[in-house]
């Protein structure tokens, strides 16, 4: 959907689907794909069910992908140049939204994988700048929010900042050295990540997880002064919790308190995203999740450039 920025330029929420490819076992189980590429554009609902109901079976988002394409495919033709344009001082955002087992924690981890390597090549390519590259990771459980490259487990608060809006405070904010050295962080946040069991998958994610990668650079000479020629942008890789609702998830207890806040964070997203789709007029309701505070700054509000990019796997 367009809406109007305040330099002119307009800005696209984009939604991508990729559709995952049968498991093993599902195969083994005689189970048949529920969804079907039509075009590039359009998915189709194979459910005899849906088909009696008399609701609609084809759905049309900004690009669909078949279960047979490589994360590649998804990566260049649809989040690349999102991916890049930070480099560019322009905040973005890429979320994975879908149930457990969907697909997100494999599509955003190839995603961020491809983003960090054009990154670098692009640095490479510019000596003519000086470039410093920070990195940070949050974990979203509960409304809970903790730092996945720290071992200490406690509970960051969110602050208001006048100029700066929500900040995460005593949050670690790690200097990249190197590729590698990014490489070691992702691996940290993947060890540190809360894994609960529910009965729709024994491994699956009840927690939401930010990743901000922020570039800052400047022609050499200005480096670290106050000057004309700085850029800083972040891009935020978002891998949601499940969408399921906690009754399809059979939860009890705990898990059904989690899937209450889960499912807040959820809709108070869904919500912003609308009311930022139809024009950034209004109250945006920002605040009523820590999910959509953190993530304001590349959603909306202060920032001007930004772009976003909605990705759906089923
Ligand atoms: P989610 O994070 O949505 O719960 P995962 O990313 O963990 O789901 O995916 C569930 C399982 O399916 C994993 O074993 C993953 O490796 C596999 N998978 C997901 N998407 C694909 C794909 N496009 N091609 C092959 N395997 C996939
Ligand atoms: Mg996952």
């Amino acid at each position: 959907k367009m809406q109007e920025m305040g330099n002119g330029k307009e800005e696209k929420i984009l939604v991508l689907v990729r559709l995952r490819p049968l498991s093993e076992n599902e195969i083994t189980r005689n189970e048949v794909a529920d969804w079907e590429c039509i075009n590039p554009t359009t998915i189709l609902y194979r459910n005899s069910l849906q088909e009696r109901s008399g609701l609609p079976t084809a759905y049309s988002f900004d690009r669909v992908f078949r279960g047979d394409c490589a994360t590649r495919e998804v990566y260049e033709e649809g989040t690349k140049d999102i991916a890049l344009s930070v480099v560019g001082g322009i905040n973005s955002t890429i979320f994975a939204y879908g149930q457990t087992s969907s697909g997100k924690t494999y599509t955003m981890n190839g995603i961020t994988e491809y983003a960090v390597a054009d990154i670098y090549d692009y640095i490479q390519r510019h000596e003519e700048r000086a470039f410093v590259l920070k990195f940070s990771a949050v974990e979203i459980y509960n409304e809970v929010v903790r730092d996945l490259l720290s071992t200490d487990n406690a509970p960051l608060r969110l602050l208001d900042d006048p100029e700066r809006g929500t900040i995460i405070e005593k949050l670690t904010e790690e200097t990249l050295r190197d590729r590698n050295h990014l490489k070691e962080l992702l691996s940290t946040c993947a060890a540190q990540r809360q894994i609960g069991e529910t009965s729709l998958n024994e491994t699956s994610s009840r927690s939401h997880q930010i990743l901000r990668l922020t570039i800052e650079s400047s022609a050499h000479e200005f480096l670290g002064k106050d000057n004309s020629t700085a850029l800083a942008a972040s891009v935020n890789f978002v891998d949601l919790a499940g969408s399921e609702r906690a009754s399809q998830a059979l939860s009890v207890g705990q898990r059904l308190k989690e899937g209450c806040h889960i499912n807040r964070s959820l809709l108070t997203l869904g919500t912003v995203i609308r009311k930022l789709s139809k024009g950034r007029h209004g109250h945006v309701n920002y605040r009523d999740s820590k999910l959509t505070r953190i993530l304001q700054p590349a959603l909306g509000g202060q920032c001007k450039n930004c772009h976003n990019l909605y990705l759906e796997p089923f």
